[in-house]
């Protein structure tokens, strides 16, 4: 897995937007001035000061978020200029940007392969490559049409959940071992099951109307 991006733009210093003095790439505030910087073109994963993996601890990500963004609150910036508080905006809207990414396991596994995929992604990302997924998503459709019955439904929604889980794993393991093209491949699995889900919500409507 590629972890240098990381290292060498924490090392980076710019000068600050006010004071000219040194920032590092990266921080909210320049430690000379105090000034909030401008959001620096850096990783979501490097916004919240976390190193690059998939096993992301969401209750550290929630403390690391809500650390960051109380710093950005408008009521801090009622007193300085347009500019400050134009840049507090920015950092804020980029650090949500970055939460909610790598909050949710899907979108997480989606921002990581495009960035770890140094090369380009792996040729069948964008295209059904898979024939056993093309298969199941066939299958699985038929099932949801053929539901009768809220317990038939239950069922179902349990064993996609459990497929939910198994493709998180698979993930992990696959992120672990820098194997990308497996990594690509189970979060587009995981794109049709979080897609199944919903099919399932609507059933249930269905089902209750
Ligand atoms: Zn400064």
């Amino acid at each position: 897995m590629n972890m240098n991006v990381q290292t060498e733009a924490k090392l980076k210093m710019i000068p600050c937007w006010s004071c000219k003095g040194p920032v590092g790439v990266g921080a909210l505030f320049c430690e000379t001035c105090k000034a909030v910087q401008a959001p620096a073109a850096v990783t979501h994963f490097q916004r919240l000061g976390l190193e690059v993996g998939f096993d992301v601890d969401v209750a550290a990500l929630d403390q690391l978020y809500f650390d960051l963004q109380r710093q950005l609150h408008p009521d801090s910036f009622a007193t300085k200029t347009v500019k400050e508080k134009a840049l507090s905006q920015q950092q804020a809207t980029a650090l949500n940007d970055a939460y909610e990414t790598l909050k949710d396991p899907l979108h997480r596994a989606d921002y990581m392969v495009h960035l770890l995929a140094v090369d380009g992604l792996p040729k069948a990302a964008n295209t059904v490559h898979d024939q056993a997924v093309l298969m199941e998503a066939m299958e699985m459709r038929e099932r949801l049409e053929s539901i009768e019955t809220m317990a038939d439904l239950k069922a179902l929604a349990k064993a996609t959940k459990a497929d939910t889980n198994k493709v998180i794993s698979g993930l992990s393991e696959a992120f672990h071992d820098g194997d990308i093209e497996t990594a690509c491949k189970l979060t587009t699995r995981f794109k049709y099951l979080q897609k199944m889900l919903g099919e399932v919500r609507h059933v249930r409507a269905r089902l209750m109307a």
